[in-house]
């Protein structure tokens, strides 16, 4: 379509609105127009001591467990059209190894294809490790593993489970939305002489935003709370290492459903991988964290909100992000000597490729995908450990769109930085590529690449 015909088009439904305001608002909603909600949950509390993952410092496996780990699915759908499920899951990640039999089973066995089921973790460091996932750090001996993996697979079949349940739930829904706002996020990377290095930058980008989405009945019976925030799980740490723990998002639902009695309360997790909760380090800090988050939301549950309504779209592709050129046999067997276990169990990893006549990963493919609701609400999600500056940019790009920004959506390869943060270089450029068990950094050109593709998912999902 040219300019001129958007534009005649734009004026059209703009002179609608100011011609015939009280007959569109009585027209009756059309059934493929008409949304449906449904929800369920999942209780995956490890049932004996398991290793946590997310810290490279933990020596041994959990002590105890202080909040109840879930898995809840929110399954959606245009009356007569496909559902799109998002699942929030208490956990740090899941590799595409680990997560790829249960989209395959939900696409063979339940017709769901792929992209239209989101895995979103919580980013939790306090639930326990998975199998094929953040493999470099994972450091245990046998018989803890073997605990991994009847976790592993007990978590896989509750996250089919619960993907079933909330579709087989679908009932007629009215959705509204709003943004509130909480400040215990700041920005992680601080600027030394020797480069940059984990701690407080108080003037560093960050986002703020708490998104919210209340689902009720068509009689106004509230069912439902889906809220995001963009900040690492990681308000504990240090004293309470060995404690299992939904950390502050967990805390903020378990408040939520305190306040909102028989509602199913839900968080996905935003772009804010270069921010900490601030302060930080104990079991306390979460729990202080999660009564802040759980207040944002409720301030806006507590006022008027827009409604959301129209048909649900959504489309989803994958993006392959390069790395610049891996080290050769040699360099790979110097890592082998490094005074670090970590480089050293990478580059051992890559020998063994190497010597079984396996490709070396060169790439990661990144699961990114748009949902649109009429044209009141989109959520953007992209796979990975996403850095701040991706999630700002989408909102300043898409601010007509009403977007909503999830990150850690399907799978986590690594952490996905933009070209500031690749020039800057630190954890999320280059160090934390060891326990992801990649050779990097990336190259700059990933930056214009996902733009490129959420731009294309963007179109494909307006009207
Ligand atoms: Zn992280």
């Amino acid at each position: 379509m040219n300019h001129a015909n958007i534009v005649r088009r734009r004026l059209f439904v703009v002179m609608l609105a100011v011609v015939l305001p009280p007959l569109v608002m009585s027209q009756p909603i059309r059934a493929a127009e008409m949304l449906e909600a449904g929800f369920a949950v999942r209780d995956i509390t490890p049932e004996k001591p398991i290793h946590l993952a997310g810290y490279a410092a933990r020596k041994k496996a959990s002590e105890r467990v202080d909040s109840p780990l879930k898995v809840e699915a929110f399954a959606l759908r245009s009356s007569g059209g496909e559902p799109f499920v998002f699942v929030a899951l208490d956990n740090c990640e899941v590799s595409r190894t680990f997560i790829e039999p249960v989209y395959e089973r939900l696409a063979q066995e339940h017709g769901l294809p792929r992209g239209s089921v989101m895995v979103v973790p919580s980013h939790t460091h306090s639930a326990p490790i998975l199998e094929h996932t953040l493999e470099v750090m994972a450091i245990m001996p046998e018989k803890d593993h073997e605990t991994v993996i009847e976790y592993g697979a007990r978590l896989r079949a509750a996250l089919v489970d619960v993907v079933v349940a909330a579709v087989n739930d679908l009932q007629p829904a009215k959705l509204e939305y709003g943004v509130g706002r909480a400040t215990f996020a700041i920005n992680r990377r601080i600027y030394q002489p020797e480069g940059v290095n984990f701690g407080e930058n108080l003037d560093g980008p960050v986002d703020w935003d708490v998104p919210v989405l209340r689902v009720s009945s068509p009689d106004g019976k509230l069912r439902g709370i889906v809220f995001g925030y963009a900040c690492h799980g990681t308000s504990i740490q240090g004293d309470d290492f060995y404690v299992v723990s939904g950390d502050y998002m967990a805390y903020t639902r378990q408040q939520l459903e305190g306040l909102y009695p028989g509602v199913t309360a839900l968080y996905l997790t935003g772009m804010g991988a270069d921010s900490n909760p601030y302060l930080r380090g104990t079991l306390m800090d979460a729990k202080r964290h999660g009564l802040e988050l759980a207040g944002a939301v409720a301030s806006v549950l507590d006022r008027p909100m827009r409604p959301v309504a129209g048909e649900m779209r959504h489309a989803y592709r994958e993006v392959a992000l390069p790395f610049l050129p891996l080290p050769d046999r040699a360099g790979l067997e110097a890592d082998t000597k490094s005074s670090d276990q970590f480089i050293r169990r990478r580059a051992e990893m890559f020998l063994k490729k190497l010597d079984a006549g396996e490709p070396l990963p060169k790439e990661v493919p990144l699961p990114m995908s748009a949902v649109r609701i009429g044209d009141d609400l989109t959520f953007l999600a992209m796979a990975g450990e996403v850095v701040v500056d991706y999630g700002r940019a989408f909102k300043r790009l898409y601010r007509s769109d009403h977007p909503w920004t999830i990150g850690y959506a399907y799978e986590v390869p690594c952490y996905i930085p933009n070209i500031r943060i690749l020039k800057e270089g630190g954890y999320e450029a280059e160090s934390s590529l060891i326990y992801y068990g990649y050779y990097g950094p990336f190259q700059t050109s990933i930056e214009p690449k996902i733009f490129q593709a959420m731009d294309d998912l963007m179109k494909a999902v307006r009207n």
